[in-house]
């Protein structure tokens, strides 16, 4: 796992931490590949809360 994956991941629980009595929460980590580059997409949403979160880190072709 790369840095900036291993840092993605952490502010994504942070947000899940917030939230873990939501019933509507949702989110994911990802990977994409776009423009030629690679990206780590972190996401979450609570409808619960009206809180919509998105990060999304250039991975810099480091795996
Ligand atoms: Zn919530």
């Amino acid at each position: 796992m790369s840095a900036a994956i291993a840092d993605l991941v952490q502010s994504f629980e942070r947000h899940l931490l917030d939230h873990r009595e939501c019933v509507g929460l949702t989110g994911s980590i990802l990977e994409v590949a776009s423009d030629g580059a690679r990206w780590g997409v972190a996401w979450m949403r609570c409808p619960d809360c009206g809180v919509r979160w998105e990060r999304r880190l250039a991975l810099n072709g480091a795996a």
